[in-house]
Order: structure tokens, then sequence, then C-alpha cells
């Protein structure tokens, strides 16, 4: 998508001067303030777009660059992602434009910088957390599971109100706002901070009379049951985030969310390496020694897998795309198997007999000790 020319975003002449800059950025900041276009993701954009071209032309040095090199040369200037609020320089711009809304743009935008939380925010249940323990052919392929948790819900008795009667009234402290503003005087002429209203924590809202039930909190503990989809390859340790699963907040404040914190648990056959898995695979003397075609499981089912003549203990075959789908790409992992050769120990009379004889051999073969024993083997038998 190619820029807009930050001019037209603002509606303006190339040669308008600082007023007009001003006034066309006032003007479009009031129309798509986000306090009057709640969830509206478009308005929120346009607002930013908006600061953006502001935040470019109402600074002499920047708006001459941009007049000359355009977008390229001033992209740089901000981080990586392009325009983000932590770039724009106006918030007391801002505070001229919307006054009383301020802060709560304010905390939107900026991430909550100037200290408490929105309004909006300020009851939010609790985010709980539970471990979940997923096997490794869980894990392979990626599985829903449903988990029972206690968690808070509304009160069924007042409905999540709190209130025993359902009569709500506003906070005198505040009027309902759920924030209180102190001015004050400093080097800088008159300065507004803003914060939450410390009588109704933030509500706007007080509750004369208690529900019986919840004793106003209007919210009781349940047990749910929630389904949660696990992707394939996740790992000990990570969280999958369940949005909005968790507490509900007092008096039907947002929900939470759950975090499901992700336990792996031990495999009797597969060990784990990344998204590959590693498999012992044992075979006898003879197999070894001649070959042979062997199953092997793997996570899901089972493969066939030639064992070539003449094959050493601890020689690794990989089977390519049998291992662990993984989480941030389209390719899968390997089954590593990794042969160990056994040594039979109970042997019958017949079998003594077999093993006295090809002993016998052995004189022709000179086995010499060292640390590349398993490189020598190699030319002995080859
Ligand atoms: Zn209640
Ligand atoms: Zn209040």
């Amino acid at each position: 998508m190619t820029k807009r020319d930050y001019y037209e975003i603002l509606g303006i002449e190339k040669n308008s001067d600082e007023a007009t800059i001003k006034k066309a950025y006032r003007k479009l900041a009031l129309q798509f303030h986000p306090d009057k276009n709640p969830d509206n993701k478009a308005a929120e954009e346009k607002f930013k777009e908006a600061s953006e071209a502001y935040e470019v032309l109402s600074d002499a040095g920047k708006r001459q660059t941009y007049d000359q090199y355009g977008h390229a040369g001033i992209d740089n200037q901000f981080g990586s992602g392009g325009f983000s609020w932590d770039n724009f320089t106006h918030q007391s711009d801002l505070n001229d434009i919307f006054g009383d809304g301020f802060s709560s743009i304010f905390e939107n935008f900026f991430g909550g910088g100037m200290g408490g939380r929105s309004q909006r925010s300020s009851n939010r249940g609790e985010d709980l957390q539970i471990e979940l323990s997923l096997s490794l052919k869980d894990i392979a392929v990626g599985v829903e599971k449903t988990i029972k948790i206690g968690v808070k819900d509304a009160c069924d008795k007042c409905n999540g109100s709190g209130s025993a009667d359902g009569s709500v009234e506003a906070c005198t402290q505040c009027h309902g706002t759920g924030q209180v503003r102190r001015v004050r005087q400093s080097l800088f002429g008159q300065m507004q901070t803003v914060s939450e209203c410390p009588s109704c924590r933030g509500e706007g809202k007080i509750i004369k009379t208690k529900c019986t039930k919840c004793y106003g909190e209007g919210r009781m503990g349940k047990v749910k049951e929630i389904s949660v989809k696990i992707p394939a390859g996740v790992e000990e340790g990570q969280y999958i985030r369940v949005r909005g699963q968790g507490n509900i907040g007092p008096r039907s404040g947002e929900r939470g969310d759950i975090l499901v914190l992700i336990r792996e648990k031990q495999d009797d056959t597969f060990e784990r390496d990344g998204n590959n898995i590693i498999l012992e695979y044992p075979v006898s003397f003879s197999q070894a020694v001649l070959g042979d075609e062997v199953l092997v499981p793997t996570l899901t089912a089972s493969v066939k897998m030639k064992v070539p003549a003449g094959t050493q203990s601890g020689r690794l075959f990989r089977l390519k795309g049998q291992g662990i789908q993984g989480l941030h790409t389209y390719s899968k992992g390997d089954l590593i198997v990794r042969i160990s050769v056994i040594t039979p120990t109970k042997l019958s009379k017949d079998e003594i007999e077999l093993f006295t004889t090809l002993k016998s051999f052995d004189s022709k073969r000179k086995l010499e000790p060292g640390k590349s024993f398993l490189s020598k083997l190699k030319d002995i038998f080859s």
C-alpha cells in the first residue's frame, strides 16, 4: 500500500502556515476521537494517520525534509514499524484540543505512560494460570483439550451488579467519571494530573445496598470447562493465552485471560530434540550383520526402515518429516533412529556352539582399541 501524502491527509495546501496545519489536525482529531468512535479500528487508524502527518508538518525541520524527499526522507526517523505513538511529541496539543477527554486517549494510545489505568480496565478481572501436561504425541500434531478451572463468574443473585436492589448511584467524589483531576502550578504553568478516583476505584459508581450473596463484588466462584486449542510444536514452559475466559471483573468488569502453561510429559519411548525425535532402536547381531527390514514406531504410527547389512551399533538413520510439526514453520522435524546392537545373554546350547564357531573367525579381524574405534571398525568390516 502506498502511503498517502501528509498534506492530503490533513486536507491542506502545500504552502499552509502553522496555524492552518494545527486547525486541520484539530478538526480531524475531533472527528476521529476514539471516545467518539469506540472500537472503531478505521477511525483509530485515521486518527493515527493524521497525527503522523501533524507530527511531521508541524515541525519546520521535518517538514522541509518531507517537502524535499517525501516519505522516503522521513520514514527512517520513526521506528522500523513506521510511525507509532511513541514518536508523537505533541501530547500537549492533544490536551488543548480534547481538554477533559485527553487522559483516556492518552491511556489508550500511549500505553498508560502517564500512569494509572483507564477507567474501562481498572476493574478488569484477574488473569488465571493453569498447567497443562501434554504427551509428545499431542505436541507432535496439536490437540484440543478441555480444561476444568475455577473462575470468578457473574453473581447469579444480582446478575453481576453487586447491588441487592439493582440500584447503583454515581460516585459523588468523581461524579461518575471514575477519575479525579488535580491542577497544580509549576514552572511551566498550570499542570493537570488525572488519576483513578480513590472513592470508587475508577468505577464511577457506588453501591448502597450490597447483594447478600457476593457482598457487593458482583461475582462468585464457579467451575468452568474451557476448550483450549494447542498448536503443534509447543514446548515446555510456553504459555497459551485464552483471551476473555479468566475471572470476570468486579461488578461486571471486563474478563481477564487464562494462561495455559505447557508442561511436557516424559515419553517412555521417544526423546525430544527441538522438533526432532530421537528413538533408540535395538537390533540383534544377525540383523546388524546381515541387514533387515524393521518396523519403527513413530509418534503417530509406524514406518518400515531398512537396516543395511553391516550396520554398526550407534549408527543414526534419519526418517524425514516423522518428527514434530514446527510451531512457527510449515516444516516438520525428523525422526532420528539410533541403532543399538544388542548382545544376547541367555544362550541355548546350539547358540553357544554357533558363537564358538564364529569366534574362531575373529583372529582374521584385528580389533584395535582407541579413540577412533568406530571409524576403525568401519575399515575392518567394509
Ligand atoms: Zn451478587
Ligand atoms: Zn469516584
